[in-house]
């Protein structure tokens, strides 16, 4: 089973005034299997730390290391993150004109796996996945993410994450904007992929809502850039007992 270690991790992004230091040295390990809520309020550098296990090059790692299987992922392209087994649902999904649905699906497949996969067996993996979504088929023709409303984009990066059978998932608030029954059916989504493959799941959340639905091991509060409090599932009941002011006095 794969570790994934994040170690003092420093992570700058690029602004008009220079470089800025968003993340001022986060220590956390995963394990497949695992799933872990990243908390915290607004501006704390969740998001930062999504990119930079995805490797957005706005976001730069100036210290510190990110290790899948002892394997350095800082040095890794993009595409190779993903052929090595990371998977990110962004805050906001982006949109891929031209491009469908199906299509990109299947060269996102055929590009981890480095083959093609059967085509049969691939239709009907890709249609039972988007029933269980209860995404009407007409998803699959239409371009990636144009025009879906911000819960259909949501759906639609879990569609991803159960077809393209990661071992670790970071996802960044694919809770916010859902209504009850959509998070019911994206989190059903998720914990399909803990259960069906041991997925490792870092869940990044502003709200402590979607940890009813997907259970967390551990629970991380992000404060400035920093990892401020680590504990189990109790940690978020205190969270939305209290909220976050406690943590922000200290900040
Ligand atoms: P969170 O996801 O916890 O809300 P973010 O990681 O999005 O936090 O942002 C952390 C901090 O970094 C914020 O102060 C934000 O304004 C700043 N930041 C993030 N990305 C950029 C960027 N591309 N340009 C300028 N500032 C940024
Ligand atoms: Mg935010
Ligand atoms: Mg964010």
């Amino acid at each position: 089973s794969s570790v994934l270690e994040i170690k003092d991790l420093h992570v700058s992004v690029e602004t008009e005034q220079g470089a800025k230091e968003i993340l001022k040295g986060v220590n956390l390990t995963l394990k497949q299997g695992e799933t872990h809520a990243i908390m915290g309020p607004n501006g704390s550098g969740k998001s930062t730390l999504a990119y930079a296990i995805a490797g957005h090059p706005r976001y730069e790692v100036t210290s510190g290391s990110i290790l899948l299987d002892g394997v350095e992922v800082t040095e890794m392209e993009v595409d190779e993150r993903a052929q090595a087994g990371l998977f990110l649902a962004m805050q906001y999904p982006v949109e891929i004109p031209g491009v469908t649905n199906a299509n990109f699906l299947r060269t996102a497949k055929t590009a981890i796996d480095g083959e093609a996969p059967a085509i049969r067996t691939w239709m009907g993996e890709v249609r039972d996945a988007m029933k269980n979504l209860r995404m009407d088929e007409s998803f699959a023709s239409r371009n990636v993410n144009e025009g879906f409303s911000g819960g259909e984009k949501k759906r639609n990066e879990i569609l991803q994450l159960e077809l393209l059978k990661p071992k670790f998932a970071v996802l960044d608030e694919t809770d916010s904007g859902l209504d009850v029954d959509a998070l019911k059916i994206v989190s059903e989504g998720v914990n399909r992929a803990k259960d069906g493959t041991g997925l490792g799941v870092m869940l990044i959340t502003h709200y402590t809502r979607i940890l009813r639905y997907i259970k967390p091991d551990f629970v991380h509060v992000f404060v400035n850039g920093r990892v401020a409090e680590q504990g189990g599932p109790e940690l978020a009941d205190r969270l939305e007992a209290e909220g976050y002011d406690r943590f922000l006095v200290d900040a």
